[in-house]
């Protein structure tokens, strides 16, 4: 049983409305849950790490698996969601900011925040053709960004091949 805590006094620096959103459902988040909450919506693709490292700087007694286990709650009340960037743990969004998909460069590894509208025609066409309903935030697309010109490889072609592909 956690104590009852009210979620107000908690810094409102970014005027995010989990808070109040959690008001309306009567639901309250203990310290250590809230500090997870907020260290997804300061870092941004945050990783599980991450997260962990920036919630140390307040609680140093939490460890991983605290972290792991608070981010599966927030998912399951609709707060947090995860994607995947990579081979790597999933990265964590608030919610109700993760509309866009991922296009991230194998080169350098930036990434690329896209509305999910740009794979509207996309969306469509397997949906016409196979029925599927397509979650285009989930995973991200991989290629390589305007920065990262196509000579620049970390492995040059041989003199005289044709253009890699
Ligand atoms: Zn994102
Ligand atoms: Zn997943
Ligand atoms: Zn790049």
């Amino acid at each position: 049983m956690s104590e009852p805590r009210d979620a107000t006094v908690v810094s409102t620096a970014n005027g995010t409305d989990w808070k109040a959103d959690l008001r309306e459902r009567g639901y309250r988040l203990t310290p250590q849950r809230q500090l997870v909450l907020e260290a997804v919506d300061t870092l941004e693709h945050a990783t599980p790490d991450s997260i962990l490292t920036e919630v140390r700087k307040t609680a140093s007694s939490v460890n991983i698996s605290t972290v792991y286990r608070t981010l599966e709650l927030l998912e399951e009340l609709g707060l947090v969601s995860h994607a995947h960037l990579g081979h790597g743990a999933p990265t964590y969004h608030l919610a109700d900011r993760h509309h866009h998909m991922h296009l991230v460069c194998r080169d350098c590894g930036s990434v690329i925040e896209a509305d999910v509208s740009v794979a509207g025609p996309f969306v469509d066409l397997l949906k016409d053709r196979f029925g599927f309903e397509t979650d285009m935030r989930h995973f991200a697309l991989f290629g390589r960004c305007v920065r990262c010109p196509e000579t620049d490889r970390r492995t040059p072609p041989a003199p005289g091949a044709s253009h890699p592909h």
